[in-house]
């Protein structure tokens, strides 16, 4: 008997974790970390319902922690299997997956200092060496459609998904009813992974989907629509306007992914002369590690980006960049006087490299704080963004006087007329169509645009739901 059961990325965007069974053997799609909402968060440090030890392989879609950052975990707690997922995913896994077992070990170390645990000591969800572990059983793949073997019987094709650089769709081919039977046609589950949308920057636009028994596609955007809100125009006349008063910006910006888009559409305003050239700085050395597997995988670019890239340009490279790789050469930054462009992470505020310039951006009423990412429930960027007028950042409260401003049409996730757009794309209808990576309202409302537009069988499924698979 062949089944899946969702361990995650139901009922929430994060967490995503699918189990896929089949005649003894067992793959595990995904494996994300719980983020946000504290009884989400619990779920992290639960026992899985089913043994690390007997899943045969994992595969991974894209390198977002809320998609691998349990794999640390995973491997912690003894699977010790291969981890399939596309080359350029590899590499920013090599750069995320250790950053995180950096965040788990401060988080304990925290805790253990102010007391704030129960457990003496803490201990965190795994650290920087388990992490390292984990790298070890990665086997890149790729983006090329080619299928792969598994395990025992179970086959896998990664195709470019959009979304953020090496994000794949996937489709497992594994085996149907008991070969006893004289063998059957395999069962082919189609998993969308996160979907970009089609005009995206840098990469390319998602392949069109396979022909599939079962589907699985994400909503997060299930019952939002983008807008045509151009970014450009709004970068434009924010920067123009810092630079008249010869004020320095700071953009808090996710490193990887957000941080890239973000000079991309800076250096294409420099190169046709709507902003002046600014020193742009990007303190994140993950940033600066992401930047550069942006620059290596060719062929998960789009044309636009190839382009730039045979006049001799770099895309991701304005006319007057600076990296902060070391703490000191962030620390002389704060000598640096006039219109400049900061790029920082963390994108909401909630730590690393970007605190530090926020402490000094948000008092001065001549500056610019610009949100390019959407900012969570109770980050210090929402309360920002919420026009609080005071914040706590690393024990001081600072004054909010600089400008905010905001600018919108960022986004990685199709909305859901992209993927009605997408699922035009199969030649069949599918047995069954699965809506997961939303919030509850999200995820409804896609399952029922799919229904309206095409008449399938959608199901919105609930966490450690069951579903067989004939
Ligand atoms: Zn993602």
């Amino acid at each position: 008997m062949a089944s899946i059961t969702f361990y995650g990325g139901v009922g929430t965007v994060t967490g995503s974790k699918y189990l896929l069974e089949s005649n003894g053997n067992r793959i595990l799609v995904d494996c994300g970390l719980f983020q946000g909402l504290k009884e989400l968060r619990e779920r992290n440090w639960q026992d899985p319902p089913f043994q690390p030890t007997e899943i045969d392989a994992v595969i991974i879609t894209h390198a977002h922690i809320d998609h691998t950052g349990w794999l640390p975990r995973l491997v912690k707690l003894g699977f010790n299997g291969p981890v399939f997922t596309s080359k350029p995913t590899a590499d920013l896994l090599k750069i995320l997956l250790p950053d995180s077992g950096r965040l788990q070990q401060e988080e304990a170390d925290y805790r253990n200092r102010h007391q704030l645990t129960k457990h003496a000591p803490a201990l965190p969800l795994y650290d920087e060496h388990d992490a390292r572990e984990a790298l070890k059983l990665l086997r890149p793949v790729a983006n090329d459609g080619n299928a792969i073997e598994i395990t025992d019987g179970f086959k896998a094709s990664f195709l470019v998904a959009g979304h953020i650089i090496g994000a794949s769709l996937v489709l497992v081919e594994m085996p149907g009813q008991p070969p006893v039977t004289g063998g059957s046609d395999p069962i082919r589950f189609l998993f969308s992974g996160d979907l970009g949308h089609y005009d995206q920057p840098i990469v390319k636009d998602p392949a069109p989907p396979l022909a599939c028994d079962y589907l699985m596609v994400e909503s997060t955007y299930g019952n939002r629509l983008h807008g045509d809100i151009s970014s450009d125009d709004q970068m434009a006349r924010i920067i123009n306007e810092a630079a008249a008063r010869n004020a320095p910006i700071l953009v808090p910006a996710f490193a990887v992914g957000r941080t890239q888009e973000v000079l991309y559409l800076i250096r294409q305003l420099e190169e046709e002369k709507r902003i002046p050239i600014l020193p742009v700085i990007v303190d994140s050395p993950m940033a600066a590690q992401a930047t550069q597997v942006y620059g290596r995988w060719h062929e998960e670019h789009d044309e636009e980006y190839a382009s730039i890239v045979s006049k001799k340009q770099h895309p991701l490279r304005t006319h007057s960049m600076t990296t902060a790789s070391t703490r000191e050469e962030s620390k002389r930054l704060n000598d640096m006087q006039g219109a400049r462009i900061i790029i920082s992470a963390s994108g909401m505020l909630t730590g690393g490299r970007v605190l530090h310039h926020a402490m000094r951006i948000l008092p001065n009423e001549n500056a610019t704080l610009i949100f390019v990412g959407y900012q969570a429930a109770g980050s210090v960027g929402r309360r920002i963004q919420d026009g609080e007028r005071e914040v706590r950042i690393m024990k001081n409260w600072i004054p909010v006087r600089c400008h905010i401003a905001k600018v919108e049409g960022f986004s990685a996730h199709a909305d859901w007329k992209a993927v009605i757009r997408w699922l035009e794309g199969l030649p069949a209808a599918p047995k069954m169509v699965f809506t997961t990576h939303g919030e509850p309202d999200a995820a409804a409302a896609m399952a029922q645009h799919i229904r309206d537009r095409f008449g399938w069988n959608v199901v919105v499924p609930e966490y450690q739901q069951n579903v067989e698979l004939t």
